[in-house]
């Protein structure tokens, strides 16, 4: 299943995308949560519901016709990890980790899988990185990596973009890597079933037509199911948390020279079996304060 946050006149709520269409969860399965968050909370049990209705096919809106907003536009938590393709880490001149390099986004960068990504006012360094993002189904701690495939509840495609002068200039990524727009997710979250091999997908990144980032996730240093059992050795995993498993080489700040992003690119991120996110650069708009 393809499960998607959108927006029409009717108000925001959760449905499933069938090809050009989305069944209307609110319509077809009314005592379901209408949000993502609250869906994931509810389990299994809510799961089984949603694909009885996607079953049905009842209640389809044309997806033309609606806005999508991010899957889980309000996620507990939003982690990401740092040098986790060998080729990034040479193009980054840095020394393979021995160990993951996790780090936080804060959730209010989220952002939908087509608006405009914010250029700062305070920086120019503004850059992308096509990632593939898993979403937690349920609460868990310890998770051993043979199991981890249960805990998730599905895939999607993340764009960890990045202020590169904020991000190297303090020891810790956070600043650098949380501006607001800054983690455009989507276009959907695809249920497992739908992937099969997390590992096998295809990515590519193209800013204005031209492909800047082609790799496989079969590259990954640190493999999805490593990464829920480092992580839940720490702390306790909640449903809706995002984690974006890292970037492949060729992201701008390391093109020579750097080729940083401008007012009026487009970066879209596309992965295999989940389909694309397109995000235009504008300029941080409102007032000062
Ligand atoms: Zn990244």
């Amino acid at each position: 299943m393809k499960l998607a946050t959108f927006t029409d006149a009717a108000g925001t709520r959760i449905g499933i995308v069938a090809g050009d269409t989305i069944i209307d969860l609110a319509a077809q399965a009314p005592e379901l949560p209408r949000d993502m968050l609250g869906f994931l909370k509810a389990g299994a049990a809510a799961m089984d519901r949603a694909r009885k209705a996607a079953d049905a096919g009842a209640g389809r809106i044309a997806l033309a016709g609606v806005k999508l907003e991010a899957p889980i536009p309000n996620p507990p938590e939003f982690l990401a990890i740092g040098l986790n393709y060998a080729d990034h880490i040479a193009e980054t001149r840095a020394k393979p980790p021995e160990f993951p390099v996790f780090f936080n986004k804060q959730v209010t960068c989220v952002n939908a899988p087509y608006d405009p990504i914010h250029l700062p006012r305070v920086s120019k360094a503004l850059d992308y990185e096509g990632e593939l993002g898993f979403v937690i189904g349920r609460r868990c701690r310890r998770v051993p990596r043979g199991r981890a495939h249960e805990v998730i509840a599905g895939f999607l495609i993340v764009n960890d973009v990045s202020v590169r002068d904020w991000q190297m200039r303090a020891p810790t990524h956070t600043l650098g890597k949380s501006f607001d727009t800054h983690g455009p997710i989507g276009p959907w979250l695809v249920t497992p079933d739908e992937i099969g091999d997390p590992h096998t997908l295809e990515l590519k990144t193209c800013v204005n037509g031209e492909l800047r980032q082609h790799s496989n996730t079969r590259h990954l240093v640190f493999d999805c199911y490593a990464q829920i059992e480092t992580l839940s050795t720490v702390f306790t995993l909640l449903p809706g948390m995002v984690i974006s498993t890292g970037t492949p080489s060729g992201v701008g700040g390391a093109l020579n020279p750097p080729q940083f992003l401008k007012t009026g690119d487009v970066v879209r991120v596309e992965i295999e079996r989940i389909g694309h996110i397109e995000n235009r650069i504008i300029d941080e708009p409102g007032p000062a304060f």
